[in-house]
């Protein structure tokens, strides 16, 4: 069993409400380090993500302890082990090294598993032994016990209380000598607790069952067995650690994806699979948002219970981690709970296998396929009040809503997706995607791929591109350019609407736009629009349909959702 000492974090941030709660409340944004508004004060849990991370290790010898640690046999295990465990969890981004510190002498009896009171004395003779150069401390205490609990040592700095003597910034862990060595009683627990507690001092929190315990006085919150941070393997170091983790201490190369409505597939990588790594269902409340990550047996995450989609609730509001009113929760005390609670040490309630849904909110996830480590899974509606936070009150709202929940915009600001931009010019290269989307059509391009010297391979519209030249809707300029950052005028959406949806029909009257000249490339495509009711054209005296004009992204969820879904009669 493992214990966590509750870190509170009471920071200078809180002691600024204190003295300035206006200006303070005022000024202080505490999501503004993380450019997709997730997690508060995200730059302090990175401190210690990154590069080399260096703790001295010393053992405690305390009375009624009576398990011999060799020192330079412990440090070297848990090197062999939690290097290439961490190096793994954060693609080589973050390295932990263990250094050999030294004896401590303690006078009390560790009392475990009744108290950890003993624990702390060991913390304090740490203190005053360190070298001050590390950049924190593990105190392997001589007694039979597997637990341990770890402080991540960020408060202090914004205080000015650290410890002068001590790893500078009080970051410790605490762990029983059956932790790191063998014990015959007590196998639980070997190296992965350590593992657990230095998941601590980089402000990882439990991800757990949303049930908290308390059992012998100890906060109880390990019945995950997918996680490192929660129940893990009792035996082995063997799982990892769920995806906003990862995110969190800035190891997730891709970032999240974000689904705000729509039906919309997405493609899941696994822990050390190229790819997104997770799925942020946000809310209307910031800091409180559900999370998708996918997990498959292999590496380190061989002994995950169940391989597939897993879901957990973030919630960092202050009532969340029993904060005072103003304050918000952050690293270690946000409070990350799998969906659907587990309550059971051995469950994996929580991870959805292919062919499995669940509903989040008024949105519905279903898995539809996973191998080599990529999980696909779709998501129908929304968890937030609002599709898109630009559009109210936009004459084209209604539209904008119509082609967002076919699934033909996913929005302009990704991976966040919150706003339509209503207002700006669509380029060639959204008209593609657009339209590509509107036919539905997810066949991979062959023949029209590398046409255009200005269409890059790989890029976000390179295969929308493609299939329009395949299926005829664009043919490019007489230069062999596509010219994808242009602006798409009225008169080239007209064309490009009318062979896209070759049903739209003309009456075979050429409607009289004043603007329209009769042998313009354009004028049966806009006769075709205007007969079908998707256009009315920009003015009616006289009636002319501005065909050199820009066309905005409003109008044109306008015009794809009249042909999408014609107005009844
Ligand atoms: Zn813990």
């Amino acid at each position: 069993m493992k214990s966590h000492k509750t870190f509170r974090r009471l920071g200078a941030l809180t002691v600024l409400f204190l003295i300035l709660p206006m200006v303070a409340s005022a000024q202080v944004d505490p999501f503004e380090a993380d450019p997709l508004g997730l997690l508060a004060f995200l730059e302090q849990s990175q401190v210690y993500t990154s590069g080399t991370d260096v703790f001295e290790v010393f053992v405690c010898d305390v009375p009624d302890g009576n398990v011999p640690v060799d020192l330079a046999a412990a440090v070297a295990d848990i090197n062999a082990a939690l290097q290439p465990y961490y190096a793994w969890l954060s693609s080589g981004a973050y390295l932990p090294a263990f250094v050999e510190g030294g004896t401590l002498i303690a006078s009390g009896p560790s009392g475990w598993p009744d108290s950890i009171v003993l624990q702390s004395e060991c913390e304090s003779l740490a203190a005053l032994n360190a070298s001050g150069t590390a950049a924190g401390a593990l105190v392997i205490v001589d007694a039979e016990y597997s637990g341990g609990y770890a402080t991540a040592g960020v408060a202090c700095e914004e205080t000015g209380d650290c410890p002068i003597t001590f790893p500078s910034n009080g970051r410790i862990m605490v762990v029983g000598a059956s932790t790191v060595v063998s014990s015959q009683e007590l196998p639980n627990g070997r190296l992965s607790t350590v593992a657990h507690e230095l998941g601590h001092t980089l402000e990882f929190p439990h991800s757990f069952g949303g049930l908290t315990k308390f059992i012998n006085g100890v906060t109880y919150e390990y019945d995950n067995p997918m996680d490192i941070m929660s129940g893990g393997s009792l035996v082995d170091l063997n799982v990892g650690t769920i995806a906003i983790n990862r995110y969190a201490a800035g190891w997730m190369q891709s970032g999240a994806v974000f689904h705000r409505g729509g039906t919309v597939e997405y493609r899941l990588a696994s822990i050390g699979t190229t790819g997104q790594q997770m799925l942020v269902l946000p809310t209307d409340t910031q800091g409180v948002f559900t999370m998708i990550g996918a997990r498959s047996s292999v590496g380190f995450d061989a002994g995950v219970v169940t391989e597939g989609v897993e879901v957990y609730q973030i919630d960092q509001r202050a009532t969340a981690c029993g904060e005072v009113a103003e304050f918000i929760c952050w690293g270690a005390d946000r409070r990350t709970t799998s969906v659907p609670a587990i309550d059971d040490p051995e469950s994996a309630v929580h991870v959805f296998e292919v062919g499995e849904f669940f509903p989040i909110g008024e949105a519905f996830v279903s898995v539809d396929a996973g191998s080599g480590g990529r999980w696909t899974v779709t998501v129908t509606g929304s968890t937030v009040s609002e599709r898109f936070v630009d559009d109210n009150g936009n004459i084209h709202e209604a539209n904008i809503s119509t082609i967002a929940s076919l699934g033909v915009t996913l929005g302009c600001n990704p991976p966040l997706n919150s706003e339509f931009c209503p207002d700006t010019a669509v380029t060639r290269a959204e008209m593609a995607v657009f339209l590509s989307r509107a036919l539905e059509d997810q066949v991979d391009p062959t023949t029209g791929l590398g046409v255009f010297d200005d269409v890059p391979p790989n890029v976000w519209y390179t295969d929308a591109v493609a299939r329009m030249v395949e299926l005829g809707i664009t043919t490019g300029y007489e230069d062999g350019t596509y010219r994808p950052n242009a602006p798409v005028s009225r008169g080239e959406m007209a064309v490009f609407l009318d062979r896209a949806f070759g049903s739209l029909g003309s009456d075979g009257d050429l409607v009289p736009f004043a603007d329209v000249p009769e042998n313009a490339f354009f004028a049966p495509a806009t006769d075709a629009l205007f007969d079908a009711g998707v256009t009315l054209g920009c003015q009616t005296d006289p009636l002319s349909f501005c065909p050199l004009d820009a066309v905005s992204r409003a109008e044109m969820a306008s015009f794809l959702a009249r042909v999408l879904v014609p107005p009844s009669e």
